[in-house]
């Protein structure tokens, strides 16, 4: 496939339509999305967020036609993106007009506005005095469960994504040696994490002997040293948009007394929560699936974060598999499971994305979940 035909099967021309048709369908007046993965992903156009407002209005099905504001000096990019294909007006204003004026006088008077999550303060608080009647609410009311159901395209994207991450822990064993810091690791990481294709580097956790016990610990100067028990849990944003976020736990030479026994705890309790995907059960039960093994070998207050979380344009969005979110899985749900054990003075997490499909579950990540003796 080309790069474009590829991009409109990821981005494709009629989801605005099915935006506009869930805006009306939860009783909101309009969309006002700024720079983030709301405006991505209704519209393909990546931009930057800056202090110049850059805003799609997506008024409610039968409300007018949506439209892209742009600052002057952005419309070049905003036209050389996939939203010119879209064929929705691009309306520039310069340096001297007011951007909100010019939404309000547009739009009209709005009784509600759904705000993309990731708006900056600095507009939300500009766009209620813009529109003083209306009540703001989350865009996510409307996009996200689109956003949580994943079309064909959208799970290609993130097996791709898998592939390349996966690509670069094949690589860690040559990486991680005593007498090498984290950093100087990380720096090795965060170079592969872009030569396999990833656009971006998001994250990078090297959490070696006891940083290993602090799940997001990222980076530090500390040496490694022979016995270390090593977390890796690294991600990226591909080209695509799409996310990646995979995390194998490593031992230089032989580990600490006890550790390989729980290990093998969170490999059998990772192993039945990603088992137990399938369409109709609920998000917290992937969770109990994970949960219960752990507790049951007596680690459970060591498990001390929820199993995992939504993933695609961000690394954490909806569905969270957490005790509390009832919310019943779907094919095209995205999802980390990624148990983890931390008794101290070290630690382990297993994490790999997983996709829920028509009947079961497709895990994207697909490394040797064994501990890794380097
Ligand atoms: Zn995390
Ligand atoms: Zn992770
Ligand atoms: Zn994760």
């Amino acid at each position: 496939m080309s790069a474009d035909a590829a991009g409109a099967a990821l981005y494709p021309a009629g989801r605005l339509a099915q935006v506009a048709a869930a805006s009306r369908a939860a009783g909101l007046d309009a969309l006002l999305l700024t720079p983030g993965p709301d405006l991505r992903y209704v519209t393909g156009y990546d931009a930057r967020q800056l202090e110049r407002l850059t805003c799609l209005a997506v008024p409610a099905q039968g409300e007018g036609d949506p439209f892209l504001l742009v600052p002057r000096l952005e419309l070049a990019a905003a036209q050389a993106s996939p939203a010119a294909s879209l064929g929705v007006e691009m309306v520039p204003w310069r340096e001297t007009e007011d951007p909100f004026g010019m939404v309000r006088d547009r739009l009209g008077a709005l009784g509600s506005a759904g705000l993309s999550d990731r708006m900056w303060a600095l507009h939300v608080l500009q766009f209620r005095a813009a529109f003083p009647q209306a009540a703001q609410r989350l865009a996510s009311a409307v996009l996200s469960p689109l956003r949580m159901r994943k079309t064909g395209a959208e799970v290609g994207a993130l097996r791709e994504a898998g592939e390349a991450i996966d690509r670069v822990h094949a690589r860690m064993p040559r990486w991680l040696r005593a007498g090498r810091t984290e950093r100087e690791v990380g720096a090795n990481i965060a170079e592969a994490i872009l030569a396999e294709g990833h656009a971006q580097v998001d994250f990078v956790i090297v959490g070696s002997g006891p940083n290993a016990a602090s799940p997001h610990h990222d980076l530090s100067g500390r040496v490694l040293a022979e016995g270390d028990v090593v977390v890796v849990d690294i991600g990226g944003t591909m080209p695509s948009g799409y996310c990646s976020d995979c995390t194998r736990t490593y031992a230089i030479g032989r580990p600490p007394a006890g550790f390989e026994a729980y290990y093998e705890v969170l490999r059998t309790a990772q192993d039945a929560a990603c088992d137990a995907v399938r369409p109709g059960v609920a998000a917290q039960d992937i969770d109990r699936a994970a949960r219960d093994i752990i507790a049951k070998a007596g680690y459970g207050e060591a498990f001390i974060h929820r199993t995992g979380h939504g993933i695609g344009l961000e690394s954490h969005e909806d569905p969270y598999i957490v005790e509390g979110n009832r919310t019943r899985l779907e094919p095209g749900m995205a999802f980390s499971v990624e148990p983890g054990i931390y008794p101290g003075p070290h630690g382990a997490r297993i994490e790999d994305i997983v996709v829920c499909t028509g009947d079961g579950v497709a895990r994207l990540n697909n490394a040797a979940r064994e501990l890794v003796i380097v």
